[in-house]
């Protein structure tokens, strides 16, 4: 599975490179074993940042996203770094998806995406498992509008973090700055470590040498 935010840089950890090397691990090859023994005292190097993770959290729900043409994820973190809300852009629960329009140049605002669709943002903290989000970060692929600024600002959030603002431009996105700024609430962009990351469901089953030893088998009776 590879993630892939259409025109958003992609986050990736992990080369192919990488992959076919640990797939290789599971060889029956006595340099390779030994080399592995070396160097299994060793912490894994090219593990996820909290802030990549978090960002790529938010990229994930976003391909829960219906909508065609943007597929927005928000992730909520508490400063202990857990996960407490996530959403994706999407209809109102009960809205079935096959019955509200999806398209966002019909010049009827009521055959309108935007009339209907609720931000990733939104929907993060409405799905929050928490008493509430008060002094959390907001992980999320697209500055936020106006709209969720408001949201994310009653909400107590304290922190954004975003990896796109190619709309800056717009009122919506410069009133969510004046807003935030007048509140308190930071934000900052985070460049990720890699432009791609890459889940592989197989490598699970590729590294033979991580299998944990057969149990003792016990005679119960
Ligand atoms: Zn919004």
């Amino acid at each position: 599975m590879e993630l892939n935010m259409n025109d958003e840089p992609e986050v990736q950890i992990g080369t192919v490179n990488d992959n076919l090397k640990l797939c290789n691990t599971g060889m029956d090859n006595h340099h390779t074993k030994n080399k592995e023994m070396e160097s299994s005292n060793e912490k894994r190097k090219n593990y996820l940042s909290w802030d990549d993770f978090f960002m790529a959290t938010a990229f994930l729900a976003a391909q829960r996203s219906k909508d065609p043409v943007t597929q927005v994820g928000a992730c909520i973190v508490t400063l202990d770094k857990k996960i407490v809300g996530t959403g994706y852009n999407g209809m109102p629960i009960g809205c079935n998806d096959d019955d509200f329009p999806w398209g966002k140049n019909n010049p009827s605002t009521l055959d309108n995406k935007y009339t209907y669709v609720c931000h990733a943002e939104m929907n993060a903290v409405l799905n929050k498992n928490s008493m509430d989000v008060k002094n959390c970060s907001m992980y999320v692929a697209l500055f936020p509008c106006n709209e969720c600024a408001k949201i994310i600002i009653q909400s107590g959030i304290k922190e954004v973090v975003y990896l796109s603002d190619k709309y800056s431009f717009k009122p919506q996105m410069i009133a969510a700055k004046r807003m935030f700024n007048a509140s308190g609430v930071k934000f900052r962009q985070h460049i990720p470590s890699n432009q791609r990351l890459v889940l592989d469901f197989s490598k699970i089953n590729s590294n033979m040498t991580q299998m944990p030893n057969t149990p003792e088998k016990y005679d119960c009776k």
